[in-house]
């Protein structure tokens, strides 16, 4: 990873403006050389001339006399001078294709690089300018006028007196709280927090809620890809990622889709589910129970027990699993706009509480039973869906693909076919039929407040490319089973992320349908990893292609494809 500070480009430009002062002064000898060194060459050059015509003219031998000779050796010394000057230069003009061939290769390294030197000269102007101060390191600095109270209590957690997870409670501050913490933990540790922010946060906005135990805020920055066209609407997507290339290549992707008229979704499935495990005495009483839960008649009694805990959780089926006298129930619900743990949870509690009247010798040994299933890869979520099933299709045109992707339909639909079906299925792959669908669904999950370990089901995704309209076009899916977002609860409360919703208009809580803002949501993820895996794939086909074109063939017929 490269990272370049400001200060470090401040002190780099400083010796850049050094460097130019002594290429300066070696300059001025140089010119002071050569014009000494060009009257002494046109002198030799006219003196060697009128001897040797005056030689021819009197028919004299052709006997070198001593300054000759040294005015011969002094003309050969020069035209050596001469060709290393002027020679390398002619020689370095000429064009050479291979060398061009490798620049198209390195195109997308050297605009990454072009883009962070650009970025990072104008920083270091601004610092220069006085517009700017050396961030970071400024703004995680901690407003250090300690009072005597907050010095006691530092003293208190740091001895133990006091324990830390009890600060926001006791001092009913959470600003003061954070404070604290970690000036107690840098004394404890003996290590500077310096460089991890303090200022600039509302603590009291993720108490009971997103963290615990705080000493700060990690920033992560965030790029916006697109206008992504979906269904017809369009759509900024923000994606907070520290991965170079990727915003780009998602953008590049985007800007495909919309000059081919856009992408299509459609919400195939919107459940989020929980699975606790039981235990009995025996195969045969889990048995009963099964046949109980999935016997349609009993449907209705179980729903409305569970619809009880919330105003949005809509019990939609129940499904289970034994193993041995163990049973697992898998309940499936809607959850309006929330992405639906605790939603779920809730319900399923009260079904629980209600089996256990009649199967009293039922013995509860986990809510969740991991037949769920949450945070881990399993099949069951490949097959079964999770969250919001998706699929989002475009048909991108031949000259787009050229154009915009740089590739052809053919080695993208090819490169498919080998990388993402077969390569992933030699490879035992869970849901991974797809170049890079984690990267996009986690950059967009970070920024828009969703629980970021969902990333492991979330980005679940079969990529499919095949040629139509006569093998000119190509037609690209992505089916994405297992996307678990939301647009209330969790971390889509807090002010960054809220922001980021906001930007993509699924803020909040819809109003008038609600559930409407998270499938809008997930819709847009599906949309950008559509996107992304376009544009990843068309890097690689073109990577591909040139190389396999300079190590095989030469010709001119590989290249026209490119
Ligand atoms: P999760 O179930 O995703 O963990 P939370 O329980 O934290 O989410 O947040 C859901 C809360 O938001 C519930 O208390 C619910 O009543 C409330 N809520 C308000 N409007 C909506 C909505 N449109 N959809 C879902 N929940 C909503």
């Amino acid at each position: 990873m490269k990272s370049v500070s400001m200060a470090d480009e401040y002190f780099n430009s400083n010796n850049q403006k050094q460097a130019v002062a002594s290429n300066t002064t070696s300059n001025k000898t140089m010119s002071i050389f050569n014009t000494v060194f060009f009257t002494f060459f046109f002198s030799v050059v006219y003196y060697l001339f009128v001897t040797f015509r005056e030689k021819f003219q009197t028919h004299t031998p052709f006997h070198l006399t001593l300054w000759e000779m040294v005015a011969v050796v002094y003309f050969g010394a020069s035209f050596v001078y001469f060709l290393s000057f002027f020679g390398m230069n002619f020689l370095q003009s000429m064009p050479f294709p291979e060398e061009e061939e490798e620049e198209q290769l390195l195109d997308e390294t050297n605009y990454k690089d072009n883009l962070q030197s650009t970025i990072s000269v104008a920083a270091s102007n601004q610092i220069k300018d006085g517009l700017a101060a050396p961030l970071p390191a400024a703004a995680a600095a901690v407003d250090d006028n300690i009072t005597k109270d907050d010095e006691e209590m530092i003293q208190s957690v740091v001895t133990g007196k006091t324990p830390s997870y009890s600060l926001e409670s006791k001092l009913g501050d959470c600003k003061r709280a954070t404070f604290i913490r970690r000036k107690a933990l840098e004394i404890i540790t003996e290590r500077s927090l310096e460089g991890l922010p303090f200022e600039g946060f509302d603590y009291e906005s993720i108490l009971g809620q997103c963290c615990e135990m705080p000493i700060g805020y990690v920033q992560i920055p965030v790029g916006i890809a697109g206008p992504l066209m979906l269904d017809g609407m369009e759509f900024s997507v923000p994606m907070a990622t520290t991965e170079g290339c990727l915003v780009a290549s998602t953008n590049r992707g985007c800007k495909a889709i919309n000059a081919s008229g856009g992408a299509t979704s459609v919400i195939l499935k919107d459940g989020m589910t929980r699975a606790p495990v039981v235990r009995f005495a025996s195969v045969k009483r889990a048995a009963e129970l099964k046949f109980f839960l999935e016997e349609p008649l009993n449907f209705q009694t179980l729903a409305s027990i569970f619809n009880r805990s919330s105003r949005f959780g809509r019990l939609q089926s129940i499904k289970c699993a034994i193993a041995g006298k163990n049973l697992y129930i898998r309940f499936t619900c809607s959850t309006g706009d929330a992405m639906g743990m605790n939603m779920v949870s809730k319900g399923v509690q009260n079904v629980l509480d209600y089996l256990q009247l009649d199967y009293p010798d039922m013995d509860i040994i986990g809510i969740s039973g991991n037949y769920c299933s949450d945070k881990k890869p399993a099949a069951i979520n490949w097959i079964e869906g999770r969250g919001k099933s998706i699929v989002c299709e475009a048909i991108i045109k031949q000259e787009v693909v050229q154009k915009v992707l740089k590739t052809s339909v053919e080695s993208l639909v090819e490169l498919n076919m080998l990388k993402n079906l077969t390569g992933s299925a030699i490879a035992g792959a869970l849901g991974g039929f797809n170049a890079h669908a984690s990267n996009i669904v986690s950059a967009v999950f970070l920024a828009t407040g969703q629980d970021p370990a969902q990333n492991v089901e979330s980005s679940h995704c079969i990529t499919m490319m095949e040629a139509v309209n006569g093998g000119r076009d190509l037609h690209v899916s992505v089916t994405m089973p297992s996307i678990e977002v939301g647009t209330v609860g969790g971390g889509t409360q807090l002010a960054s992320q809220s922001a980021c919703l906001n930007l993509l208009g699924v803020k909040g809580a819809n109003k008038e349908s609600a559930g409407s803002n998270a499938r809008q949501l997930a819709k847009v993820v599906a949309g950008s990893v559509l996107a992304g895996e376009l544009s990843l794939m068309s890097a690689i086909a073109a990577g591909q292609l040139v190389k396999s074109h300079m190590k095989y063939n030469r010709s001119n017929k590989v290249s026209s494809n490119v």
